[in-house]
């Protein structure tokens, strides 16, 4: 297998990728919370890891991808206070929680079918796993870690810092935080601001609620990612991934909560994808600042000067490193679809291409070879789509008569291609839908020649003439010839 480097934020380097397991990788990405619809900003994170997903299959690897649905335990200010977001919208709408969860779990998944992401392996729910979450409270309880206040239960942040390092992934040192948070109120039962909930009370007007040994109340969010990556992947696996705002807290108290729960660091390699920004500012439902993925589609937004495709959409996004910040504008838009289009109609070039003995100032191994080190290294999209341009312009001249290309290298570039563009980049394959449509098309129109033949030899010929002149109408025109009819589509 080629030898891939991915960068890792916990050692802030990029590192030779080893798993676990010969042959298997584990990863884990922090799922949706499903309170309202994705924006493109939570559509790109979770683009990164189907490009990472994809390339591992490609890679040849067996992959267990885990990606939750965050249906519990996510309250309005992060991870410890305010009401459930569910549960908040669930009160406004006056519909239960699990009808939220049902409408916006429907539309995350259509919104990635039509952006055509992979189906993950397993795609777990928060309160499906509340057992397994109450288990690992108990242990975290047990090992001394936890407390217990009026039916809550808190992670003691301090004393784990005493052995460990807290801020080790986010790079924050337990002093700054002291020193930045504010102190406690007298409202809360924490014994330190930077302590966060496992498990908290319910109030009586609280309405996502089970039973557990300290009363009745609900999981902490943090918890619940834990719970589900060491049931399905283990105690130590080898990626896990989620947007860079994830960083901190959340997965800084998960690494908290495996290292006690389980005596040793829970992920291999961290990996964190960089926000989408409108305006300079990071998308988010809270500020107003984000678009919809149905706006491309339509074209109706006060972003947009039309519509886009979601091939385009994906295209645009994937043209930036997933580790960089990507700023959304229509007019950057604008040149992705060119981009785009460009590629695609040197796809549909390649297929009429006819082939020289020799190719001629083109090494295409090699620039295979590019390919494939542009995502060895960690995952270097911009650089891939630039080397899938220089083949694109290497069609060109062969189709212009410029170049030549022998039969050999001629299928070496469609093989790549399919490999980089379709599979890895999951650019959708509008090519063969597209030839599939225009085979279809030929055959009903031979359809309807065959029946306008049958209906002169009955002569019936206003049946005949209809079908010529209403084909002709819609511009597909009959010339008869003494070897039978043909057509011509305009
Ligand atoms: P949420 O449903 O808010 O938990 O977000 C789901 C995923 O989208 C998380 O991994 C977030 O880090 C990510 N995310 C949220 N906002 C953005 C953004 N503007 N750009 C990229 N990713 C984002
Ligand atoms: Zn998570």
């Amino acid at each position: 297998m080629r030898d891939l480097y991915i960068y890792n934020s916990l050692s802030s380097k990029k590192e030779k990728f080893v798993p676990n397991q010969q042959g298997h990788v584990g990863m884990y990405v922090c799922g949706p919370t499903v309170y309202s619809n994705v924006h493109v900003g939570n559509v790109r994170t979770f683009m990164s890891f189907d490009m990472v997903y994809r390339y591992l299959l490609h890679l040849g690897y067996k992959v267990r991808y885990v990606r939750n649905i965050t249906d519990a335990g996510h309250l309005e200010n992060d991870a410890d206070d305010g009401e459930d977001r569910i549960a908040k919208k669930a009160h406004l709408e006056k519909i239960e929680p699990m009808e939220v969860v049902q409408r916006y779990t429907v539309d995350f998944h259509n919104t990635l079918n039509r952006f055509n992401f992979l189906t993950p392996s397993i795609e777990p729910t928060a309160t499906g796993h509340i057992i397994e979450q109450i288990e690992i409270i108990k242990q975290i309880l047990e090992k001394g870690f936890a407390y217990e206040v009026n039916g809550s239960v808190y992670f003691d942040v301090l004393k784990y810092n005493q052995e460990n390092n807290y801020g080790e992934l986010s790079g924050r040192k337990i002093e700054d935080l002291i020193h930045n948070t504010r102190t406690l109120d007298g409202q809360s039962d924490k014994k330190n601001p930077q302590d966060f909930a496992l498990w908290k009370r319910a109030d009586p007007q609280h309405i996502m609620r089970w039973p557990s040994p300290w009363g009745i109340g609900f999981p902490g969010w943090h918890l619940e990612c834990t719970a589900m990556s060491t049931k399905y992947l283990g105690k130590n696996f080898d990626i896990h991934g989620g947007g860079m705002d994830l960083k901190f807290p959340h997965h800084e108290c998960e690494i908290a909560q495996a290292e006690i729960c389980n005596g040793n660091s829970p992920v291999n390699t961290w990996m964190h994808a960089n926000m989408l920004t409108l305006n300079g500012q990071k998308m988010a439902k809270s500020t107003g600042n984000f678009i919809l993925p149905n706006d491309f589609f339509t074209g109706e937004s006060k972003h947009l000067s039309k519509s886009f495709s979601a091939g385009c959409v994906r295209f645009f996004i994937l043209q930036a490193h997933y580790r960089s910040v990507l700023d959304f504008s229509n007019d950057a838009l604008l040149a992705s679809e060119k981009g785009y289009n460009k590629l695609m109609e040197s796809i549909r070039i390649l297929e009429t291409l006819n082939s020289s003995l020799k190719t001629s100032d083109f090494n295409i191994e090699a620039w295979k070879e590019s390919c494939y080190n542009a995502m060895n290294d960690d995952f270097n999209s911009p650089i891939l789509i630039a080397e899938l341009f220089s083949v694109v312009k290497f069609i060109n001249q062969v189709k212009d008569g410029t170049s030549t290309v022998s039969k050999e290298d001629l299928d070496l570039i469609t093989s790549t291609l399919n490999i980089f563009v379709f599979d890895v980049l999951g650019l959708q394959n509008m090519n063969q839908g597209a030839n599939q449509y225009k085979e279809k098309l030929k055959d009903t129109v031979e359809l309807l020649i065959k029946m306008r033949a049958e209906a002169r030899i009955n002569k019936d010929f206003e049946l005949s003439d209809k079908i010529r002149i209403q084909l002709d109408e819609i511009g597909i025109q009959l010339k008869d010839s003494k070897d039978g009819t043909i057509f011509k589509i305009d």
